[in-house]
């Protein structure tokens, strides 16, 4: 075991890195001021850049009952222009981690934004996760479908489609009898988290649920990347509101600590991390 893994019960789950990056505070929270996270900065110094919000593009892999599932394939292999240049590493960090891509039997997409879907295909067109069947939210295909012209992260989904290899799920879905699909829509329409829950223990991989762990405290703080604000604060607020009171291990791509629990520190709800 190491700082990257924990166990739910009988089910493991391996954090991911693709790539840090970075973005200025007024593009990505452009109705808050950069002094409204000051309060946070002690407690979360590592989602802090120099002038700047410091995340990153993660992704998980799961292991229940002898499958693989990967939730998301983060930002890709670049190089994203708009992000200065960066390339993603996942394949690398995967194999580094013991996770080879042709170990995944499932990939599952939190939703389809451009770095939660990067590394599907390989260059010349090929899946890179050669016998895993693809599993996309109904409302994100239906959303994103719609404006294929102006979300050109979608080159790396609809081929998916054509090959045979997407399954497009709504609801909750059982992937297997440890972990379900729920769920949790406002980033996007059919953004989607995955519960885990195995002997009594319980976990839930939040998606894009939150950016900014500051967030977990003021539930009401929309990035300019929530599709709907007022959607997006009802269920951060209700889902974050049941994983404190009932203890999860919780994970959310964007935090640059992958594991943690939601506890009450000097007034304020805090991620701790694992
Ligand atoms: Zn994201």
């Amino acid at each position: 075991m190491s700082t990257h893994t924990v166990s739910v019960g009988n089910v493991e789950i391996i954090s991911l890195l693709d790539t840090p990056f970075e973005l200025p505070w007024q593009i990505f929270f452009p109705e808050r001021s950069e002094s409204d996270f000051d309060p946070y900065r002690e407690l979360y110094p590592d989602s802090y850049g120099e002038g700047r919000f410091r995340t990153q593009a993660g992704c998980y892999a799961i292991r229940s009952q002898g499958q693989t599932i990967l939730c998301d394939t983060g930002i890709g292999p670049g190089p994203i222009q708009f992000l200065g240049g960066i390339r993603g590493s996942l394949l690398d960090d995967m194999r580094n981690k013991g996770v080879p891509p042709t170990e995944v039997d499932t990939v599952f997409f939190t939703h389809l934004h451009g770095d939660h879907v990067g590394w599907n295909l390989s260059a010349d067109g090929a899946v890179n996760f050669p016998k895993a069947r693809y599993l996309v939210p109904r409302a994100d295909w239906d959303y994103f479908g719609k404006m294929l012209e102006t979300n050109p992260q979608m080159r790396q989904v609809t081929p998916l489609a054509e090959k045979g290899v997407m399954d497009i799920i709504s609801g909750e879905q059982t992937l297997t009898s440890e972990v379900t699909t729920y769920p949790t829509p406002g980033h996007t329409p059919g953004h989607t988290s995955l519960l885990i829950s195995s002997s009594s223990e319980r976990a839930i991989i939040t998606g894009d649920l939150a950016h900014h762990p500051a967030q977990i405290d003021h539930v009401e703080w929309c990035s300019s990347f929530d599709a709907d604000a007022a959607t997006t604060t009802e269920t951060r607020r209700r889902v974050l509101d049941q994983v404190e009171a009932d203890g999860l291990t919780a994970a959310f791509c964007h935090f640059p600590h992958p594991f943690g629990k939601l506890v009450r520190l000097e007034g304020k709800r805090v991620f701790q991390a694992l």
